[in-house]
């Protein structure tokens, strides 16, 4: 295995070009790990539904449209987000993470037919956990950082750590949204987990307890 001294870290040179899944249902902590890839190893993190976030913010015709599905705690139509993808995928030459893509069988095809994908990881967490962990969710508007009231508070009460701004209850994080969501995810993503292991690229990461012990378990997985 490749290894190179940086600093009092010991950085995987191999790890840093990967091309990542992020499998799990909402809540399960794809966005908190993502990021923690994104900060340890810079694999660019890819969110489809920060992406959808930022152009409801912006009001574009597809923040229209994706709100409607978005606010319902439905998935945004399958041909819409795959072309979103496969434009930001395609013109990336380094390594990335991709946190809430794909999420239907369909996606996973029309993923396979663009790009690679070295590693799959699928983080299990119980349901009655994710409702608990998404109803105390709070997220930065800016740079996408997320929080929980219990486990992860802010230093300072509803501001952001890493930007400074004000921080914001998703929409979608109250608890008949969050329910629904989990609904959607049993139906349409779970499938995923067996798609990805019948091509032998997915590894089962348990997604409950300590942040950091995840994620060591997910970078001992690469
Ligand atoms: P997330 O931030 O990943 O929980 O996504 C929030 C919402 O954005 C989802 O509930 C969907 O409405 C939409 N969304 C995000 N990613 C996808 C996707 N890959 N396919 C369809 N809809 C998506």
């Amino acid at each position: 295995m490749d290894r190179f001294i940086n600093c009092d870290c010991i950085i995987r040179s191999d790890i840093m070009g990967f091309r990542i899944i992020l499998l799990g249902p909402p809540g399960s902590g794809k966005g908190t790990q993502a990021e923690k890839l994104n900060d340890d190893l810079g694999l660019i993190r890819l969110s489809t539904g920060d992406m959808l976030r930022e152009a409801v913010r912006d009001k574009t015709a597809l923040g229209m449209m994706a709100k409607e599905y978005m606010d319902k705690g439905a998935l945004v139509p399958d041909d819409v987000v795959i072309g979103l993808m496969r434009e930001k995928i395609t013109s990336l030459k380094e390594g990335f993470v991709l946190d809430g893509f794909p999420r239907t069988v369909q996606q996973a095809d029309a993923l396979s037919e663009f790009v690679d994908i070295d590693h799959v990881i699928n983080l299990d967490v119980d349901d009655e956990e994710l409702v608990s962990r998404l109803t105390k969710r709070r997220s930065c508007p800016d740079c996408n950082v997320v929080f929980h009231l219990l486990y992860k508070p802010p230093m300072k009460d509803g501001i952001c750590d890493k930007c400074g701004a004000a921080l914001y209850q998703r929409s979608d994080d109250t608890e008949g949204t969050v329910r629904e969501r989990l609904k959607v995810y049993r139906e349409n993503t779970f499938p995923l987990i067996e798609y990805y292991d019948k091509k032998g690229k997915l590894v089962d990461i348990d997604g409950s307890g300590d942040i950091n012990e995840i994620y060591e378990a997910i970078e001992a997985s690469l």
